[in-house]
């Protein structure tokens, strides 16, 4: 396993890493899920904040300061919902990796952790999210240098041994 590489079991807004990432909505005004949890550990700022951005379009991201948060940065993508695989929901969703990491870098972020986006309300099939997220990142790592460490976190550990076991033949 390429040593950048975290899996963690466990709630995202407890790491302290430079950035967390956000399973948010297009409203970016928060939600149910991992977007509720980060709201309520950031604090009332970070609404404000995110009022201030407009909303965000499926597959790209937008960045906020992390508030009371650990975290310095969230980085708030927006997962395509699973309408069965035929609405490229596989392509929307490596976006979401691609420009996370894309706003990460261009913001001096060099440890990131990311949530199972749209794998909880927005249903998308677990296994093929986590081959999109390994995907995207295997990919990312073979050129950049830039990145020091990036953490996949999960809340579940049947989640966590499940993309446990993916990563192992991407990393
Ligand atoms: P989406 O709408 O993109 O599907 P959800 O928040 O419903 O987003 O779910 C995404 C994933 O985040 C799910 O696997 C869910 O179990 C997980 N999750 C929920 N709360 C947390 C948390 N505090 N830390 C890490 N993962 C979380």
């Amino acid at each position: 396993m390429d040593k950048r590489i975290e899996i963690v079991e466990g709630d995202i807004t407890k790491l302290h890493v430079d950035a967390i990432v956000n399973a948010a909505n297009n409203s970016l005004l928060g939600g149910g899920g991992v977007d509720g949890a980060i709201h309520r550990a950031a604090g009332p700022k970070l609404l404000a904040e995110c009022r201030t951005l407009k909303g965000c379009k499926t597959g790209e991201a937008k960045i906020t300061k992390g508030y009371n948060l650990h975290a310095e940065y969230v980085i708030h993508t927006v997962g395509p919902v699973w309408h069965g695989g035929n609405a490229n929901e596989d392509e929307l969703l490596s976006k979401c990796y691609k420009n996370s990491f894309r706003i990460a870098m261009e913001n001096g972020v060099h440890s990131i952790a990311f949530p199972a986006i749209s794998t909880g309300a927005y249903l998308f099939p677990f296994e093929r999210a986590s081959k999109i997220a390994c995907n995207v990142t295997n990919e990312l790592l073979k050129n950049e240098l830039f990145l020091e460490k990036i953490f996949f976190v999960f809340f579940s550990s049947k989640d966590f041994l499940s993309f446990t076991k993916i990563a192992e033949q991407y990393f």
